[in-house]
């Protein structure tokens, strides 16, 4: 809408930016470019590599860019999706969404609508690959000072955070719903972002990289918890060794008093763990949770045993303590007192513990974003919004982010959680409301479109899109499921 000093407005948000010639809104990502209101990004499109007979690239750093060309393959096929990236918002919702787009796929009529949803509801579950203690559950994770999330609950060989939620991005002050934002936008787009735990660990997440707990970046995650350590590599140390403890801040193992150590015939030690006994053989809460053995705060394991039983403890006795990465290890021999004294770990002892490294896989940080699409802006695509809602519960409509797949939590609305480590580069944006912009399909037959209510008059074939508009085409990410249905799909 033009006003004065050839500014327009944009409508594409609640902000309603008023935009004057060659400037851009609030967001970036609107601009006006000779008196028109103009999506800047580029609006992507996925095509099948193998239609050409080209190798599968990930998108990072190997996105095919947009040639110049119109569409070369028949459109018709179902090898060409036309993603939500670039696409751009309609606000208020009840507007039809800015693509809705119909091809025809192993014969049969398809649509997909396409948005760049506003999501106020929104936030990223973080798992980070490590041990190491990075923060009590419920404890507050800040970015450059302000509150964006809390630690949950920990899961096996990795770290929970939960970032983002309406309530830091709209319940508190306006820093701390920009930083939240800020943060999120960061996280989805494949940014390292520095996040400080109250009362823990200063931490560099990105998706898809290794996390950088306190300055050093964590190599691999462990091979399991103390007791599972001990029940998988019990056969190696057999003979080897009289006995062994794996250092865990969850559940420490010990060998001789573990059911594996008890059928393979390992005699009792008398060793004392200083901990809470569980079950034979695996103790709990050895000591407090930190950034050192097994995620425990301790640097000496001896600190964790207690004085040897004479009953069964021999002079020479061979000990071998290490933590479930492998990372630490130590080997002792009782003197004559039965105290344990450091001594040089044995060539026979050194292949197990090369072992454990070997199990364990590579520390990444995964960033899962998680929206609520059940509210407005199923208006975009259905004059009857809840009929959108029932047919993705029935399986009649596909849900993808930037032509990933999605999990669609059960339950009421439709709560979805993508991977972005699996969608196109820069696939979100943000506005100053503050709320992260995020790319959304739906993907039904024609059919099941008309009877859910959608805009019919306002579907267009794919072939009505043209390089002129400015599009960019990249092959999706190889582990990516196709988001367009495939014959058997459609076979109903
Ligand atoms: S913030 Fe962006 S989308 Fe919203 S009105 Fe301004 S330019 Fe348009």
């Amino acid at each position: 809408m033009p006003v004065a000093d050839d500014a327009i407005r944009c409508d594409a948000c609640p902000v309603l930016c008023y935009i004057k010639p060659g400037r851009t809104g609030s967001c970036d990502r609107y601009g006006n470019r000779d008196g028109q209101l103009v999506r800047l990004d580029p609006h992507v499109m996925l095509e099948q590599a193998q239609s050409r007979g080209d190798a599968l690239v990930p998108f990072l750093g190997k996105s095919e860019e947009w040639d110049g060309s119109l569409i070369r393959q028949p459109v018709s096929d179902g090898q060409t999706f036309v993603t939500a990236i670039g696409a751009g918002t309609t606000y208020p919702d009840y507007k039809p969404a800015p693509f809705i787009i119909s091809s025809e796929v192993a014969g049969v009529d398809m649509v997909t609508v396409v948005t760049e949803g506003i999501f106020s509801y929104c936030g990223v579950k973080v798992k980070i690959d490590t041990d190491r203690h990075l923060g009590d559950e419920c404890s507050t994770v800040r970015s450059k000072g302000e509150a964006v999330g809390h630690v949950t609950t920990g899961e096996y060989g990795s770290q929970m955070l939960s970032l983002g939620g309406v309530r830091h991005l709209t319940g508190g002050s306006r820093q701390e719903g920009t930083t939240t934002c800020d943060t999120l936008l960061d996280l989805c787009n494949g940014k390292a972002v520095e996040l400080e735990i109250d009362g823990g660990a200063k931490v560099v997440v990105q998706a898809d990289k290794a996390p950088i707990v306190g300055g050093v970046q964590e190599e691999r995650m462990r091979v399991g918890c103390g007791s599972a350590t001990i029940g998988m590599f019990a056969k190696q140390w057999f003979g080897k060794v009289d006995e062994v403890v794996v250092v865990d801040d969850h559940i420490t193992g010990v060998l001789s008093e573990h059911q594996a150590g008890k059928l393979l015939g390992v005699v009792e030690t008398g060793i004392k763990i200083k901990g809470r006994r569980s079950t034979p053989g695996r103790y709990f809460k050895v000591a407090e949770p930190g950034t050192s053995w097994g995620g425990t705060n301790i640097t000496d394991p001896l600190t964790i045993l207690g004085p040897f039983n004479p009953k069964f403890a021999k002079p020479g006795l061979r000990l071998l303590m290490v933590s479930t990465t492998g990372e630490q290890h130590g080997y002792f021999e009782l003197d004559e007192a039965l105290r344990p004294i450091a001594r040089e770990l044995p060539a026979a002892l050194r292949e197990s513990v090369g072992r454990i490294r070997e199990n364990c896989e590579p520390a990444l940080c995964t960033v899962l974003f998680m929206g609520g699409a059940g509210g407005s802006l199923r208006a975009g695509v259905t004059e009857n919004p809840v009929k959108l809602t029932h047919s993705v519960r029935d399986a009649l409509t596909r849900v993808t982010c930037g032509g990933a797949p999605v999990y669609v939590w059960p339950g009421g609305g439709i709560t979805i959680m993508a991977d972005v480590s699996r969608m196109p580069a820069n696939a979100f944006g943000y506005v100053p409301t503050p709320a992260l912009v995020a790319p959304i399909e739906f993907t039904m037959t024609i059919a099941d479109y008309a009877k859910l209510g959608g805009y019919m008059d306002h579907v267009r074939p794919l072939s009505s899109i043209h390089a002129e508009d400015g599009h960019r085409r990249v092959t999706p990410r190889a582990d990516n499921p196709w988001p367009l249905p495939s014959k058997k799909d459609t076979r109903r």
